[in-house]
């Protein structure tokens, strides 16, 4: 696991203090803990809220855990406000993916003094076979809830040694949450393994489900590979079509996050059905579908299965 702690430099504290300065509500930086919260249990920030209900999870009742990105939001070219530059400056510990998901990170920690923490230390990634992007780690780690396992145990030792006296108990919340992580992953294989071989393609939007469709037996084809450069190419497009007829695959997928015209463009022109709307970067509200990870999982599979084999289980 990695910890990199960082020291302002004097340029990057020059423009921080700038930005601060405008605004109205400017808060001194040298508060640490407590943030807004009225308590003071430790704040754990992370850069998207899958990882929020992730961290919560391990976290318990000790942390407070918040997410910079709301649900919903676009990640990958997420522009960081002053406000989350306020927020963050006073957490105790922030929380990101890595493997390039969050672009807009190094810059944003480069000018806070707060620990940071990558969960995906010790997952091993698959690349990216596409684009420009044509051999960098695939980034979506978390759409396996076996990755996740390693996720936790990275937080369990990153909150243990922020809040020592309560490290037993998010050894035993890790503990606990690995063994849904098991259960949810079991569900998601038998329910996708069991669909004929000749509906065993998943088409999306982004290329964000390796690790999904490697645990479930999937082929996986999709318009663009990174939302960061979400464009839809001409040949983009044309490449997802051809997919499409060439193996008869019988309904198509796109995320929550993005605008799905460019699948509807491959709904036409295949006659393949659009199979619904499936969750990677950001989980719904609490009324929503995927208010949580777990569900985030359930919620795909399920979809993935009723669009292809047009049955609901
Ligand atoms: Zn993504």
């Amino acid at each position: 696991m990695k910890v990199w702690p960082h020291r302002f430099r004097s340029a990057p504290r020059r423009a921080l203090i700038a930005m601060l300065a405008v605004s109205a509500t400017a808060i001194a930086l040298t508060g640490c803990g407590s943030s807004d919260s009225g308590d003071d249990k430790p704040v754990v920030l992370t850069t998207f809220t899958v990882l929020a209900d992730i961290a919560r999870n391990v976290a318990g009742e000790h942390l407070t855990v918040e997410s910079i990105t709301k649900p919903g939001a676009e990640i990958h070219g997420y522009e960081p406000t002053p406000g989350d530059i306020r927020t963050a400056s006073k957490v105790d510990l922030i929380i990101d993916n890595g493997l390039n998901l969050e672009a807009w990170f190094a810059q944003f920690v480069a000018d806070l003094d707060v620990k940071h923490v990558v969960v995906t230390d010790g997952v091993t990634p698959i690349a990216i076979g596409e684009d420009a992007y044509q051999g960098k780690p695939n980034p979506h780690a978390w759409m396996s809830p076996l990755n996740v396992q390693i996720y936790v145990d990275n937080m369990v030792r990153a909150f243990g040694e922020l809040d020592p006296a309560h490290a037993g108990d998010f050894r035993a919340n890790g503990d606990a949450y690995k063994g849904k992580l098991q259960q949810v992953h079991s569900e998601l294989t038998t329910t996708l393994s069991a669909l004929p071989s000749n509906e065993r393609a998943l088409v999306t939007c982004e290329g964000a489900f390796s690790y999904l469709a490697r645990d479930a037996g999937l082929t996986e084809k999709y318009i663009w590979a990174v939302n960061a450069e979400q464009q839809a190419t001409p040949q983009q497009i044309t490449s997802a079509i051809e997919f499409v007829r060439t193996n008869k695959v019988p309904a198509v997928f796109c995320e929550s996050t993005v605008s799905d015209a460019p699948m509807q463009r491959v709904v036409e022109a295949t006659g393949a059905k659009f199979g619904g709307t499936l969750y990677v970067d950001s989980l719904s509200d609490e009324n929503g579908p995927v208010p949580t990870y777990l569900d985030l999982i359930k919620h795909d599979a399920a979809t993935i299965s009723a669009g292809l084999t047009g049955r609901t289980s």
